[in-house]
């Protein structure tokens, strides 16, 4: 028999902490992303969601355990009391090639659409210009923004907003796509079309790990759910098993809490 071949880890944390002062934010997180799983992060307010996001994005330097992106460990050392990541050109590699999608969208408000989604091909990974509008193009129509390629953000809905912020993703050909509760500043009517577009993303193959109160896009979409409390995997699972009930009771009661809600 042929040894079963799993898809590579693009992420793998071990025991990841994190703590500000005297706050233990992250208390030893496992998780392991593999190629193309789609990942639900849920968990209440403060439970170290975003932190956690943060650190796979090394906008955040863990304070200790171990971390592997894109098959590399990411090396710590202590400068003073705080610990830094070792490595510096590193941290810009392995950066280049995870999307983040914010709450907020971040779009440089004094620059069109498609000057926003050609900002880091252009500058950080230094490319051709015309190769890169092409490629920034059809990103835009990816997300059904042709039309608005020349608009500034602010003549832009929130919806289509955060749909020009997942084409300046994407356009950096990212291995992992990560989303820090996406549909959260939008009104209600918006985000069905946001969270289309990232179905599309997920039925592509791509890797992402998303932080969502969506309870239905997380049991409908997603491969794999995770559940955080204070700092740490509280349960973890297919959809399909946890949503049923009865697994984890903390689990049940955060989304009852979530679907009355929505
Ligand atoms: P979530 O995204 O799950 O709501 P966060 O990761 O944003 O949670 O925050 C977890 C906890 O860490 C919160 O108590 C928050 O106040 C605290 N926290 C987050 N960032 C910082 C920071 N830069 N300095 C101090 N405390 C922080
Ligand atoms: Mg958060």
């Amino acid at each position: 028999m042929e040894p079963i071949q799993l898809p590579s880890p693009v992420i793998r944390t071990v025991g990841l902490t994190k703590r500000y002062g005297a706050l233990d934010v992250l208390r030893g997180v496992d998780l392991e992303a593999r190629e193309g799983e789609v990942i639900s992060i849920l968990g209440a307010s403060g439970s170290g969601k975003s932190t956690f996001l943060r650190c796979l994005n090394l906008l955040e330097v863990p304070s200790g355990g171990t971390l592997n992106v894109l098959g590399e460990d990411v090396g710590f050392r202590m400068k003073g009391a705080e610990q830094q990541i070792a490595d510096a050109r590193q941290v810009n590699r392995l950066r280049s090639q995870i999307g983040m999608v914010f709450q907020n969208f971040c779009l440089w408000s004094h620059r069109t659409v498609l000057q926003n989604i050609m900002e880091g091909p252009v500058h950080v990974q230094g490319r051709n210009r015309h190769e890169v509008r092409a490629e920034a193009e059809k990103a835009l129509e990816r997300v059904g923004l042709r039309e608005r390629a020349d608009y500034y953000p602010s003549q832009l809905s929130g919806g289509q907003q955060q749909r020009a912020a997942i084409a300046r993703a994407i356009v950096m050909q990212p291995q992992v796509l990560l989303f820090d509760e996406p549909t959260s500043a939008l009104d209600p009517e918006l985000v069905g079309e946001v969270l289309k577009v990232m179905q599309d993303l997920a039925a592509e193959g791509r890797t992402m790990l998303i932080v969502t109160h969506e309870m239905t896009f997380a049991r409908d979409v997603s491969s794999r759910v995770v559940f955080l409390e204070q700092g740490t995997v509280r349960v973890q699972g297919a959809p399909q098993d946890l949503f049923r009930g009865g697994i984890d009771e903390r689990f049940d009661r955060f989304v009852s809490h979530f679907s009355r809600q929505g």
